[in-house]
């Protein structure tokens, strides 16, 4: 009887396990320590460091900001108004 070659078996993509992270929406060097769990969300830790390397401690109203200045050419107000609607 002719041996059978086994075939190498499939790897299987492995879904990395979720950590979660505490994460200040007021980032606690500008004082969100100071509104205790108020302050602080549960989020995947992943996203979290993308969100840090993104807007790193900028505060809600300065990440707006920016992302008004620098992705949407200042032009919110004109292209929400275009957006209505839809
Ligand atoms: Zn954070």
């Amino acid at each position: 009887m002719a041996k059978r070659k086994r075939e190498p078996k499939k790897k299987r993509a492995r879904k990395k396990p979720i950590v979660i992270h505490k994460h200040h929406v007021i980032p606690s060097s500008r004082g969100g320590d100071k509104l205790g769990e108020d302050d602080i969300v549960r989020i995947d830790g992943n996203l979290h460091m993308k969100y840090h390397s993104l807007f790193g401690n900028l505060n809600p109203s300065e990440i707006l900001a920016w992302l008004e200045s620098y992705f949407w050419g200042g032009k919110r107000k004109q292209l929400e108004e275009k957006m209505k609607g839809d």
